[in-house]
């Protein structure tokens, strides 16, 4: 996490990630991780957060609107991905798959990168960052909030 060091488990190719194709349900989301935002949907009725997007609240039905998320979650559950023979995913191995709780409620699925497969834990502090996959969708990842970061949100930059 200090200097880029290469090593032999750093040195993975830079293939793209497949991109999703935005539907009219979904384009609010991947358009807002493009430009490195997280955002979940809540409900105009109740109140109610729920992510992935769909047109309409799971609790009552009601209308729903996109609101900015924090970006920070913990994760609930992962799997270290071992073997995958279909590109790109086959040049990441060894890669996590996981569950992320957002600080809004949602449990979304996810990458957790920025850290070795064998340093995930359950119930672990993340963050998303963000990596742009075309020119009108991103995706979120999750990193560790190191030791100094996982205090309350400064904002200082
Ligand atoms: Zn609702």
């Amino acid at each position: 996490m200090t200097d880029r060091t290469p090593n032999a488990t750093d040195e993975r190719p830079p293939k793209p990630r497949p991109a999703p194709t935005p539907d009219a349900d979904s384009a609010p989301y991947w358009s807002a991780a493009r430009e490195g935002r997280l955002v979940v949907q809540r409900c105009t009725n109740c109140g109610a957060r729920q992510l992935y997007p769909r047109d309409r609240c799971l609790v009552c039905r009601g209308p729903v609107e996109w609101v900015e998320a924090t970006g920070r979650g913990t994760v609930y559950s992962f799997t270290v991905i071992r073997q995958n023979y279909s590109r790109p995913f086959r040049d990441w191995i060894p890669y996590v798959v996981a569950l992320v709780d957002l600080e809004e409620g949602p449990r979304v699925m996810t990458n957790i990168v920025g850290c070795e497969p064998d340093d995930v834990r359950i119930g672990m502090p993340v963050r998303a960052q963000f990596e742009a996959v075309s020119d009108e969708a991103g995706i979120a990842l999750f990193a560790p909030v190191s030791g100094a970061d996982s205090g309350a949100d400064s904002g200082a930059d």
